[in-house]
């Protein structure tokens, strides 16, 4: 018997995916979710499982309907004529297989062997009869799976944390243990801002909120912030630093990625010794620049769990709901947020408490050895 749900979904699909623009920012809707509509706290392991199965199955179902089977059908979901479909085809399946895996860790007694036997799982066993939460997660899986496969779409004409060119060079979260997550931080160190009258320097407050937690996340700067910025020699202190490089263009189209990469790394040195993690402008890189990082003894650290903290359509609360519902799909992972804007500290405490009450684990920076 097939949950009542398919249909639902697939009649919600018709009408809200193709009407989305895609534009060169990103996708004009963003996935989020009032984490608030789920019926339990999740306050224990347990029941992050049970929401996490409940999550991973509503993506799933929608993954297993949507028709992305053919170039026409590729092209008509993400409203892009220049797609690479095989792309497409090779996300798909190794997001099956993921999805697969985070079931059988959220529900090792429900006895799901394969992608059907997955699909087929009542969602009555999660909180199918939670219609608020229902309506609310597929809509954020509608929008989150638009967001993917358009990436995928895309790669790697236009590079993007999607995929890996090369797993020997970099690492975008998947390859991380259960329930393991990263905090990383980009785009900094932020320039003083002006909070409740008060002057205040973002990234100094972030580090010293991290600090007080017992928290190590890593910090992408930009070289020429970095330069202009001159924040104390200790502000990074406890954290981990690394190159974003020197101005936020994107290295797989700009000529002199190779000098920028250079300079930041120059920059680094007084913070932190090497070697450094780079973290590309909006994931864009290519084979040649991933050659020079690892030649001088780097890596490439992408993400899979985009909190869209810069996105002013969203507030502190959907940025925070978002990255949760995330970390309940993918289970494990690397968390990208920006210290220049202000939810990053906003949603820190939420989500360590989170990690608190769960046992999910926030790994140490410190302890990410970069291997050849
Ligand atoms: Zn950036």
């Amino acid at each position: 018997m097939k949950p009542i749900s398919h249909l639902f979904a697939l009649s919600v699909l018709s009408f809200s995916l193709l009407s989305m623009p895609a534009t060169a920012a990103g996708p004009e809707k963003v996935a989020t979710m009032d984490r608030g509509l789920w019926p339990t706290a999740i306050v224990n392991k347990q029941e992050f499982n049970r929401a996490s199965a409940a999550e991973i199955l509503v993506f799933s179902q929608l993954l297993d309907q949507i028709d992305i089977d053919s170039e026409a059908n590729i092209q008509g979901f993400t409203g892009i004529e220049n797609i690479n479909a095989e792309e497409v085809y090779r996300w798909r399946d190794r997001t099956r297989q993921q999805l697969l895996r985070n079931y059988q860790l959220a529900c090792a007694d429900c006895g799901v062997t394969d992608w059907q036997s997955l699909v087929s799982q009542p969602l009555s066993q999660t909180q199918a009869d939670n219609t608020a939460w229902l309506t609310a997660s597929q809509k954020f899986h509608q929008y989150y799976l638009y967001e993917q496969v358009r990436l995928a779409a895309l790669f790697p004409r236009i590079t993007s944390e999607i995929s890996l060119l090369d797993p020997d060079k970099e690492i975008n979260g998947t390859e991380f243990p259960d329930l393991h997550f990263l905090l990383t931080y980009d785009d900094g160190p932020a320039a003083d801002a002006t909070r409740d009258g008060k002057v205040v320097n973002p990234t100094a407050m972030l580090v010293e909120s991290l600090n007080r937690f017992g928290l190590h996340g890593q910090f992408f700067v930009l070289g020429e912030r970095l330069v202009s910025q001159k924040p104390a020699i200790n502000t990074y202190d406890g954290q981990c630093l690394g190159s974003h490089g020197q101005q936020h263009k994107s290295h797989q189209k700009w000529q002199q990625w190779a000098e920028s990469l250079d300079a930041t790394t120059q920059a680094l040195v007084p913070y932190q010794s090497g070697p450094y993690w780079l973290r590309p402008p909006y994931g864009q890189r290519h084979q040649e620049l991933l050659d020079h990082v690892a030649a001088e003894g780097g890596k490439v650290m992408l993400w899979n769990i985009d909190s869209q903290d810069w996105n002013k359509k969203l507030t502190n609360d959907e940025v925070r709901d978002r990255v949760k519902t995330l970390m309940l799909l993918w289970r494990h992972g690397i968390i990208l947020y920006h210290d220049v804007h202000p939810r990053a500290l906003d949603n820190l405490a939420a989500l360590n408490q989170f990690a608190q009450q769960t046992g999910l684990t926030f790994v140490d920076c410190h302890q990410l050895t970069i291997q050849p």
